[in-house]
Parts: structure tokens; C-alpha cells; sequence
């Protein structure tokens, strides 16, 4: 009988395995370069470790729409030495904008589908379709994912989901907000993952690692390599597939030692009126166009190294690289019509980068310009 068991292993006992969570790469939320140097970091470090495949919980990119991320994304991940499958987030897909989702099944592939491992079952879901109803894509969404936990649970097999919502971030029945999933589609989904022997349920989207347990199903919202809320440091996670459960994982920080090794930029804002919010974002090369405007920055957002927000009108960025760059500080107030924005910006050379504090003065006077209002996360 042991014999017999240590021949047929996988059907006995299941297959040991280590597979990778990472979540929301979101090329420039935290600076387009500085987010593509963490992810090459990250894929680094992921072929090194060598899990059998890796999964990303969505927002792959921050602002879809701008030429060329998409595809910056798929390149990025072609280094990895393994599968990498991905799901799509919100700013992937937007809520759900039709020519956003048709870009990401061009140039990602699928928005959802299934695949088997060593006798588990993933499921890559496109959570945004339960956040909002797409007429013609929600239902067909739902049937799929239905009849694949009914024909994987009919077999016995244990079903991992990966999203990019995470279904409840306190509790079952929080209220629905913009971090989870609708209260009356989570129930429902809780119901039946709880009825089809549903293992765990992968996520990110907060930005902040939240372990949660479901009646023995493990939902996890993991680190990110962009931007972590919870002053985590950057990385990933690996989860050890076995015969035990709950299934063991375990966050790996990002080795940022080699990466943009360079100078701080140090400074002041002010003139900064009431209720005025503000952001620097510094910018690779020598831009001083006449009147900076949000579109301007969008078209220059695959050349940026960093987003900061400054705080208590004090900035401090992690140095970006030695070359000339243009420190953009954008003070916003919110409007009737979207947000209200003024510019200071200074090119700067890369002798000019370092200890120097930088000093940014808006006058009261200065005009404002309006910019469409800014997605939440
Ligand atoms: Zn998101």
C-alpha cells in the first residue's frame, strides 16, 4: 500500500509546490520608471527563487489609457523564466470601459479563464465585472466561474481564485465600498466557494497586506512592487502548495540595493493655499513647456521616476538616477468641474541633484487650470 502510494503521490497525498503572488505592479502610481525597475527587480528575484508559475492580482499599469503601458507590462513579464498569468484590475479596465478591456485581451490575453497544477484548479477572475454589472460580459463572467468551481469540486480538486478586489477587507458583511466586492455578489460568491471546496482567494488592490479566513478559505491581499499603504516593504509573496492547509506563505521584500542608485531630492512648498493638496513628480530629461497642464504630464508619465506626495509642505524623494530631470510640484484642490491645479517645476541638472533643498513658492495670485478628477484605486 505505501508502494502503491509513493508511485501514485499526486492523487494520494497532492503535489508539493511553490507558486508566487504579486499584486499591483501599477506602472506610474509611484512613478513610471522607478515602478518598471521594481518589477524587473522583482522578476529578478522570482527567476532566481524558481516557483512553478506566478500570478498577478491586477492593476498591472496605473493609467491604461496612455499609449504604450500595456505593452510595457507584457514585456516586462516576458523575462520571467516560468508561466506568469495575470488578472485585471481597475485601472486595467477601467469600470468596465469597453476600448480598455478590448486592450487588455489584445496585449495581455484572456480577462479570465482557468488552469490546472499539479491537481489544483486556479480560477483568474476579472473581479471588475462584479463590481460593476456589464450587461454583456458580467453574465457570461459569472456562468463561467460557476461551472468551473461545479466541474473542479466534482473532482475532487481544491480551487484557488485570483482576483484583484479582495471580497471583504474587516468583515463578511462590510459595507460595499471602492476596496471590496459589492456586499450582495459577495455573499452570493462566499456561498458558493464555501459549497465548492474553495481554498483560498488571492488579491490585491488596498495596496496593504490583509490576512483574512472564510470559514478555512484563506483570502490574502499581498504586498505590491509599486506603492504598499501599510509601510510594508515592496515585494511579493510565495505560497508553499501541500497536503496541508492553510496552505503556507510568506512575503520576500524586493533587494532595492542596485536599483536607482542615485541622489535625494530635498525641499520646501509653500504659498500653498488652504485645503490645497500637492504631489511632485520628477520627470526624466528637460522639460519647460510654458504652462505645465495634467495632459502635458500624462504624456510624460512613462518617463517619470517618482510621485511623491508632499507632506507639511516638505518634500524628500528617493533620488532618481544621475541625469537631468524636471521636479514638477503639483498643488490640487478639488472643483465642480474636476480638480484645480497650479505648477512650479525646475529642470535640474545632474550635478544640481543632491544636497541642495529645493525651494518651491506658489504665488496667490497664480492661476489655476482645471484637470478631469482622478480615479480612485
Ligand atoms: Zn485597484
Amino acid at each position: 500500500m505505501l508502494f502503491l502510494c509513493a508511485i501514485v503521490l499526486p492523487a494520494c497525498a497532492g503535489e508539493h509546490f511553490a507558486f508566487v503572488q504579486m499584486c499591483d505592479p501599477q506602472f506610474g502610481f509611484g512613478g513610471y520608471k522607478r515602478d518598471v525597475l521594481r518589477f524587473q527587480q522583482a522578476v529578478r528575484q522570482i527567476n532566481e527563487l524558481q516557483p512553478d508559475f506566478v500570478v498577478v492580482c491586477g492593476d498591472l499599469v496605473n493609467i491604461a489609457s496612455i499609449d504604450g503601458t500595456m505593452e510595457d507590462l507584457a514585456k516586462e513579464k516576458s523575462a520571467f523564466r516560468m508561466p506568469c498569468y495575470c488578472a485585471p484590475g481597475n485601472h486595467d479596465v477601467g469600470a468596465v470601459a469597453p476600448e480598455l478591456l478590448a486592450q487588455y485581451r489584445r496585449v495581455i490575453g484572456p480577462d479570465y479563464f482557468e488552469f490546472e497544477h499539479k491537481g489544483q484548479v486556479f480560477l483568474m477572475v476579472n473581479s471588475e465585472l462584479w463590481a460593476v454589472t456589464v450587461p454583456e460580459e458580467s453574465p457570461k463572467h459569472d456562468a463561467w466561474f460557476e461551472s468551473c468551481l461545479k466541474k473542479a469540486s466534482a473532482e475532487g480538486k481544491p480551487i484557488f481564485v485570483a482576483a484583484h478586489r479582495p471580497l471583504y477587507v474587516s468583515s463578511p458583511d462590510e459595507p460595499s465600498d471602492a476596496w471590496n466586492i459589492p456586499l450582495e455578489t459577495r455573499k452570493r460568491l462566499l456561498a458558493l466557494m464555501e459549497r465548492h471546496g474553495v481554498v483560498a482567494w488571492l488579491s490585491g488592490h488596498i495596496h496593504r497586506t490583509v490576512l483574512n479566513d472564510y470559514k478555512g478559505i484563506q483570502l490574502v491581499s499581498s504586498t505590491t512592487t509599486s506603492v504598499n499603504f501599510d509601510e510594508q516593504p515592496l515585494g511579493f509573496r510565495i505560497w508553499h502548495v501541500g497536503e496541508v492547509r492553510p496552505y503556507r506563505h510568506e512575503s520576500i521584500p524586493l533587494d532595492l540595493s542596485n536599483i536607482c542608485p542615485g541622489v535625494r531630492v530635498t525641499g520646501t512648498v509653500s504659498g500653498l493655499r488652504p485645503n490645497e493638496g500637492c504631489v511632485v513628480v520628477v520627470i526624466s530629461g528637460r522639460h519647460t513647456p510654458e504652462h505645465w497642464s495634467i495632459e502635458a504630464l500624462q504624456r510624460l508619465e512613462r518617463q517619470s521616476y517618482s510621485v511623491e506626495v508632499v507632506k507639511d509642505g516638505k518634500l524628500a524623494l528617493e533620488g532618481p538616477p544621475k541625469e537631468t530631470v524636471t521636479v514638477v510640484v503639483v498643488a490640487h484642490t478639488p472643483g465642480p468641474k474636476g480638480l484645480q491645479v497650479r505648477f512650479a517645476s525646475i529642470v535640474l541638472d545632474p550635478l544640481q541633484c543632491g544636497d541642495k533643498p529645493l525651494s518651491f513658492v506658489f504665488q496667490p495670485e497664480q492661476a489655476t487650470s482645471t484637470a478631469p478628477a482622478a480615479g480612485a484605486e
